[in-house]
């Protein structure tokens, strides 16, 4: 069954230099809301869901990377509403199929490699005549999901008493989950978030957003990009210690694409003082779980060897 209400306890992080900085730590854990679908992913694709049955459509579409959270909560969106599922994604799908694109099958989504110069023009009508033609009808969910839907969904992550923390991060990937919560949040509250993907670009991209969707936030908002490692997808040693002394510190599991990420740069930011004494902070654990499969899958090594 489509899970109907989430629960995410708050979790707080107890480490050395939060005492030495005075500083409250509190997790939302969102990876803990179902075995499937979880994460920002519930949120985000909740509305959509009861929008395409809304609509009577019996079959979705949507594109991602083959190792992409989206996909794989997509597919497991569309398994527990019972709707038919079409994947396209980007490059090749190779056999063996990897961790995350072989529960995304075993779900019942239909997968579709796409050239990457077809990719590219996935929202061209040519490439989406070209898809009809294949699958016939189906309700479109964007790549990453994020849709005015998804950013109402999101809307509905910080609950009434999450309002009394002076600070909430989250990561950002097309930023429709920050833009929900940065809409949702207290006019005294401080939001930040923390880019996976390299560049500047996301500044810019992330207030069109909020242009495009009408979004005037009432609080401060920062968005950091120094956290990406290297870009999208990438890691390095540092992020991998940070992931591993963070699980073993608070048995918190990270996900290496967009959580780790944050949590190095929270972690950064405490030591260079960026909060003031008597700040408390929420995060928000935004899942991406499922990556961990795709991480060692791909990397040949465990992320959390002990
Ligand atoms: C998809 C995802 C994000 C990014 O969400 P956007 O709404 O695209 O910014 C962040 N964290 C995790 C774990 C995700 O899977």
């Amino acid at each position: 069954m489509f899970p109907a209400a989430a629960q995410t306890p708050l979790q707080q992080v107890v480490l050395p230099i939060l005492e030495t900085k005075k500083v409250e730590w509190y997790v939302k854990r969102l990876d803990l809301i179902h075995p499937l679908l979880s994460g920002n992913k519930y949120y985000k694709l909740k509305h959509t869901i009861v929008h395409a049955q809304n609509k009577g459509a019996k079959r979705l579409l949507t594109f991602g990377g083959a190792f992409s959270n989206h996909i794989y909560a997509a597919a497991a969106a569309a398994h527990l509403a019972g709707l038919e599922i079409v994947g396209c994604i980007r490059g090749e799908v190779d056999e063996p199929l990897n961790p995350t694109l072989r529960a995304a099958s075993e779900m019942g989504m239909a997968l579709f490699p796409m050239a990457r110069s077809t990719y590219r023009q996935k929202s061209t009508s040519w490439v989406l005549e070209m898809l009809r033609e294949r699958f016939g009808d189906f309700y479109l969910i964007p790549e990453g999901g994020t849709n005015g839907l998804a950013i109402l969904g999101c809307q509905e992550i910080l609950s009434d008493s999450d309002r009394t923390f002076d600070t909430v991060c989250a990561s950002i990937g097309t930023g429709g989950t920050l833009a929900g919560i940065l809409a949702a949040a207290a006019p005294k509250q401080r939001v930040l978030g923390f880019s996976s993907l390299k560049g500047q670009f996301v500044l810019k991209d992330f207030e069109a957003l909020l242009l495009e969707h009408q979004l005037e936030p009432l609080g401060q908002w920062e968005i950091f990009t120094d956290y990406h490692c290297g870009g999208y997808a990438k890691h390095n040693a540092t992020l991998l210690k940070v992931m591993r002394d963070f699980n073993r510190a608070t048995g918190i599991p990270l996900d290496p694409i967009y959580t780790g990420k944050m949590v190095m740069g929270i972690l950064d930011l405490l030591e260079k003082d960026y909060f003031p004494p008597g700040s408390r902070i929420l995060m928000i654990h935004s899942g991406g779980l499922q990556g961990i499969a795709g991480f060692e899958w791909r990397w040949n090594q465990r992320l959390y060897p002990d």
